[in-house]
């Protein structure tokens, strides 16, 4: 009777959506483990090199020498790893910031990532940096970004596409614009793209696309 009793209460609760939620999980343990995780071997890094490996694999499938090759490269948490400044900010962010950290050209490498660049620029492929970031607002020649790409290995760039400061657009508009052009103007084909945010990938000609892990933070 007891029972019933308990399953008709259960029953009632559900049905007039009395039921308890579920609490999200605390800012303090995501962020724990979202640090965590990008220092994991056996998580983050080894789902990096398993999709650069895979970029290589189709690369070398894939490439048409008849073709103009290109490759497009996303900057952030795809070519270079901004953990130090994520942790510093307690993964805040303010433009000032962000823009101090980006002149400090201080970022570093993401290994598989560079290795992939080294084997496309090998084969001949060239390869295109598309990035939200700015050009640097204090010093020139060569600017921070490409300071730091350099000092890390990326050498020998074919280009780095910096989005203006204005007009103020979308990162993923600005992306896609500029691979337009590079297909439509000058006559490139896109072998493949790669980039940590889903909206590196939206718009025109996004090539065959190799997706990285970042939960830290999404663009648009
Ligand atoms: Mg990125």
């Amino acid at each position: 009777m007891k029972r019933k009793l308990s399953v008709l209460i259960i029953s009632i609760l559900l049905f007039t959506g009395c039921s308890t939620t579920k609490e999200p999980i605390n800012l303090y343990y995501a962020k724990k483990e979202i640090k965590e995780y990008f220092e994991d071997s056996t998580r983050y890094w080894k789902e990096v090199w398993r999709i650069c490996n895979e970029a290589k694999k189709y690369a070398e499938k894939n490439l048409d020498k008849s073709k103009n090759n290109i490759a497009i490269f996303d900057i952030d948490e795809t070519s270079l790893n901004n953990l130090e400044y994520m942790k510093e900010f307690d993964f805040g962010y303010t433009q000032e910031s962000w823009e101090a950290w980006v002149d400090s050209a201080k970022a570093t490498a993401i290994q598989p990532v560079l290795e992939l660049y080294l084997f496309l620029k090998e084969k001949g492929v060239k390869i295109f940096f598309i990035t939200g970031r700015h050009e640097s607002k204090y010093i020139k020649d060569p600017d921070p970004t490409i300071k730091n790409l350099n000092n890390v290995g990326f050498k020998n760039i074919d280009g780095v596409f910096f989005k203006p400061r204005t007009p103020k657009m979308k990162t993923s508009e600005f992306k896609s614009q500029i691979r337009k052009k590079l297909v439509e103007g000058n006559g490139y084909h896109i072998l493949l793209n790669i980039g940590d945010q889903e909206s590196d990938f939206w718009g025109e000609y996004p090539g065959k696309v190799f997706k990285l892990p970042n939960p830290a933070y999404m663009t648009f």
